[in-house]
C-alpha cells in the first residue's frame, strides 16, 4: 500500500489530516477510484477531469493540474508494485477553525491511496447477483462524487443484511443507481439506463459500458426506468470502478429473467474484459 499526503509520499502511521480539516467535520470534498490492470490506469483522463468537474461545482482549487495528478498517481502506482490495483484520491477544501462559511485562501488536503483490487469472487460474475431495492434518500447532485456517502453506506449495509450483493435506490418512481455503481436493464435486445442527469453519478463504467455496447450494434437508450420495468427486464447488470461489469439476476425476492446472467450481458462483458486485459 502506498500512501501520498498533499504530494508527498509517506507511510500510513503519517497519512495523518487534521481534526479540522473540513472533510472530517463538513465532508467538504470529492474522490475518485481508478482502477489499474497490468499496472495501467485506466480511464485516468476521464477519471481525473469528472474530478476537476465536481472541484469545480463546490468550488475548491484543483490542488495540482491534471497533468501532474497523472504523474503522481502513476508515480504511486509503480512504487506500490502492484499490477492489479485501485488508485483512491481524495480532495478536501482544507482545515480551518469550525465554521460553517469557509474562510478564504484555503489550502486543500489531498490524498492518494494505492492498494489491491476488492477480491469479488469470480462465482459472482459468472452467476449473477442479487441486488436489493432502497429508496434512494440522497441529495440532488449526485454528479458530484462527494465524500458525503452515508446515505450509500447505509443502503449498503442493509443490502448485505439481506444476502444481497449491492443495493439499488429508486425515487418517484425511478431506479437511479446503485449505492456504489450504475444500473442498466435489456429489454426486447435494447439497453436502458438512467440518464446522466444530477439525479446519478456520471459512472466512467457506465460510459464504457454504453461505448462497448453501441460499439456492438446494440441500441441504447439513456433513458430512466421503474422498478417495475427492472423486475420485467430480460437481463440487468450493473457498472463501477471496483465492480466492474456485474450481471444481476435477482431483485430482492425476485428473479430478473431466467435466473442467470443474460446474453447481451454477456457480451458486454467479454468485451469489457478484452479492453481491459489490452492494457
Ligand atoms: N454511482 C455511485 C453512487 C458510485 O459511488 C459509483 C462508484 N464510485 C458509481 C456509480 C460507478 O462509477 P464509476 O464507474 O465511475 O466507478
Amino acid at each position: 500500500e502506498v500512501f501520498v499526503l498533499n504530494g508527498k509520499f509517506v507511510d500510513q502511521n503519517n497519512a495523518i489530516v487534521s481534526a479540522e480539516d473540513r472533510g472530517f467535520q463538513f465532508g467538504d470534498g470529492v474522490y475518485e477510484v481508478i482502477r489499474a490492470y497490468n499496472g495501467k490506469p485506466f480511464c485516468m483522463d476521464r477519471h481525473l477531469s469528472r474530478m476537476k468537474q465536481g472541484l469545480e461545482a463546490i468550488r475548491i482549487p484543483m490542488p495540482l493540474g491534471i497533468k501532474e495528478f497523472e504523474k503522481l498517481c502513476n508515480e504511486a502506482l509503480e512504487k506500490s508494485g502492484l499490477k492489479e490495483a485501485l488508485i483512491y484520491i481524495q480532495v478536501t477544501r482544507g482545515a480551518a477553525p469550525r465554521q460553517h462559511i469557509p474562510p478564504k485562501g484555503l489550502k486543500p488536503t489531498f490524498v492518494i491511496i494505492v492498494r489491491g483490487t476488492p477480491d469479488i469472487p469470480p462465482e459472482l460474475k459468472e452467476q449473477g447477483v442479487k441486488i436489493s431495492l432502497s429508496p434512494d434518500i440522497r441529495w440532488h447532485k449526485c454528479y458530484i462524487k462527494t465524500v458525503q456517502l452515508l446515505p450509500n453506506t447505509m443502503a449498503k449495509e442493509e443490502a448485505k443484511e439481506k444476502g444481497a450483493f449491492e443495493a439499488v435506490f429508486f425515487r418517484d418512481g425511478i431506479i437511479t443507481e446503485g449505492s456504489s455503481s450504475n444500473i442498466f436493464i435489456v429489454k426486447g435486445g435494447r439497453v436502458f439506463t438512467h440518464p446522466a442527469n444530477e439525479r446519478i453519478l456520471h459512472g466512467i463504467t457506465r460510459g464504457v459500458a454504453i461505448e462497448i455496447a453501441e460499439g456492438l450494434g446494440i441500441e441504447v437508450e439513456e433513458r430512466a426506468f421503474s422498478p417495475e420495468e427492472l423486475l420485467k427486464a430480460d437481463e440487468a447488470f450493473l457498472t463501477g470502478t471496483g465492480t466492474e461489469i456485474m450481471p444481476v439476476v435477482q431483485v430482492d425476492d425476485d428473479i430478473i429473467g431466467n435466473g442467470k446472467p443474460g446474453h447481451i450481458t454477456k457480451k458486454i462483458m467479454e468485451k469489457f474484459k478484452e479492453i481491459t486485459n489490452c492494457l
